[in-house]
């Protein structure tokens, strides 16, 4: 957020949250020129339209693979959600348009969208705003909550690890995560390893019960009951640990 401008990331699953965070930049007195979509999973864009009713002139963009990700995902996506959130979820969920490979300037300041790739699911951005030594995580970056291992595998998860590396290489001071517990701060060193230690934990028990995924429910969660969005673990541990037949 500059003085007078604003680019937004991400925002939010539902039509009625969108509104909300629409209101709420709207209160900071700041016009929205862009929103960005770190990765095609609705969570993170269905509240979109929402926003553009109040900033019609935002351009929403993404980087090429999440655009045609959410091109070819988004209409099963809103069949998927509707019977759950009814109108709450968008009539027809709106494409992004591809971002080009070029910085970003809001007032002076420099905004870089990196295409790290394999976080949650496999085409995903951050993006880093050096000046105030910050990376906006998407879903690479999970804050006091589960993560979302239901869409990875083992080999994945490893790719997952080493952008987290990346983005440590990056300096930031803040990591926003995006799936953040409200009790928790944006600590960079903390964010990461809290994340690291997560999927480090979830392979090494999924190897202890490849194939009973009620077991690796329970052991994960002796470490992390804690946790919100406990659906994200039940997801995960299904997707991964599969009974044999
Ligand atoms: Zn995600």
């Amino acid at each position: 957020m500059g003085a007078r401008d604003a680019v937004l990331v991400d925002a939010q699953p539902t039509r009625s949250a969108g509104r909300e965070l629409a209101e709420w930049i709207a209160g900071k007195g700041r016009n929205l020129v862009a929103v960005l979509i770190t990765h095609p999973h609705p969570d993170h864009y269905f509240g979109v339209e929402e926003v553009l009713r109040l900033f019609p002139q935002a351009h929403v963009l993404a980087a090429p693979p999440v655009v045609g990700e959410i091109a070819t995902n988004g209409e099963r996506h809103r069949a998927e959600l509707r019977p759950i959130f009814g109108d709450d979820v968008p009539e027809h969920p709106l494409v992004p348009r591809p971002l080009r490979p070029l910085p970003l300037m809001i007032d002076h300041q420099l905004i870089r969208v990196l295409l790290l790739g394999q976080a949650d699911c496999a085409h995903s951005t951050v993006v880093h705003v050096p000046g105030s030594r910050t990376v906006i995580a998407g879903d690479f970056a999970f804050n006091g909550t589960h993560l979302r291992t239901a869409e990875t595998t083992t080999e994945q998860r490893a790719a997952w690890q080493a952008n987290l590396d990346r983005i440590a290489g990056l300096g930031a001071e803040r990591v926003v995560a995006g799936h953040r517990a409200p009790e928790q701060d944006d600590d960079a060193d903390r964010v990461l390893d809290f994340t690291r230690g997560y999927l480090r934990d979830f392979d090494r028990l999924l190897a202890h019960h490849p194939d009973d995924p009620e077991a690796l429910i329970t052991a994960m969660g002796e470490r992390y009951g804690r946790l919100t969005l406990p659906l994200f673990l039940t997801a995960g541990a299904q997707a991964n640990a599969v009974p044999p037949g």
